[in-house]
């Protein structure tokens, strides 16, 4: 399919995992990715378009400056690892994003931010305050306050709620695998790659059940659950390797890379049905 149109995509959510910003013998950050991405990102910004990055991270790096050698053993454990992590990572993308005259901002929610309608209006006009003032909103979880009851859970279903909350046109998830393929690209040597998802059928949620990538919290199956919150929403979704970074200009300038899932905007979309499950005040 002719991508040309993703050309023009103005308000842009770009999602990129724990792994993408690690180096996974060590679990500290991946200076050189990150400085890699904040510069793509900011040349985006520069072209005028509105940026709003989903990263995960937290609990990786919070783990590792704790000195912790595998994944926190407890609850609590794993929120004070996010909240040194969350500190240390917004340091670094504060300081690089700095030294190409960007300003950003931490937004951190949980799905009690989306369920209670005041918490949500305060964070949709928040987000959109922030890109009036061309700050690039960095988003994660709270990992720190949420527990099983008010998780998201996974930042591939944050971003796609991002992305409707603001109104986005474009989702871009970055991930381990370049894109969705009938079946396991590890296991079966005939799997399709899928090019371009028209509608999201049974058939579509089939493929995506049997592919787990291998880090972080989100398989598949969490990315095809993301693009229906963002094509319902009205937003075009894009799944690709986060391997070469630079694949976010190929998407953004319309060329075939990834799996793109097109948007249908539904006329009576409310987010609030995408949620389930959370607490009230
Ligand atoms: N919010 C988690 C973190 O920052 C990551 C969740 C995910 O990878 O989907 O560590």
């Amino acid at each position: 399919m002719n991508r040309e149109y993703l050309k023009d995509k103005k308000r842009v959510v770009v999602k990129i995992g724990s792994s993408s910003i690690t180096h996974p013998k060590t679990g500290k950050p991946a200076l050189a990715r990150i400085e890699k991405l904040v510069r793509i990102l900011t040349d985006l910004e520069n072209t005028g378009k509105e940026v709003i990055l989903v990263s995960s991270g937290a609990i990786a790096v919070g783990r590792n400056l704790i000195g912790l050698t595998g994944k926190p053993s407890t609850k609590e454990l794993k929120q004070a690892c996010a909240a040194v992590g969350q500190a240390s990572l917004m340091t670094i993308y504060q300081r690089l994003f700095a030294e190409y005259g960007i300003k950003v901002a931490q937004v951190l929610m949980t799905k009690n931010t989306m369920i209670v309608d005041k918490s949500r209006h305060n964070a949709r006009n928040t987000f959109s305050e922030l890109l009036k003032l061309h700050v690039i909103p960095v988003v994660n979880e709270n990992d720190t306050v949420s527990t099983d009851e008010i998780e998201f859970g996974d930042n591939d279903t944050l971003s796609a709620i991002v992305a409707a909350l603001v109104g986005a046109d474009l989702l871009i998830l970055l991930s381990d695998i370049d894109g969705l393929y009938t079946d396991d690209p590890r296991k079966n040597p005939d799997a399709r790659f899928i090019d371009t998802v028209e509608y999201i059928d049974d058939g579509i949620i089939a493929m995506g059940k049997g592919v787990g990538t291998d880090v972080g919290s989100g398989g598949m199956f969490t990315k095809i659950s993301a693009a229906r919150i963002a094509n319902d929403s009205g937003a075009d979704m894009v799944i690709a390797s986060s391997e070469n970074l630079e694949v976010i200009y190929d998407i953004v300038e319309g060329r075939n890379i990834g799996t793109l899932f097109l948007a249908h905007k539904n006329e009576n979309f409310h987010l609030i049905d995408y949620l389930s499950g959370g607490c009230s005040d």
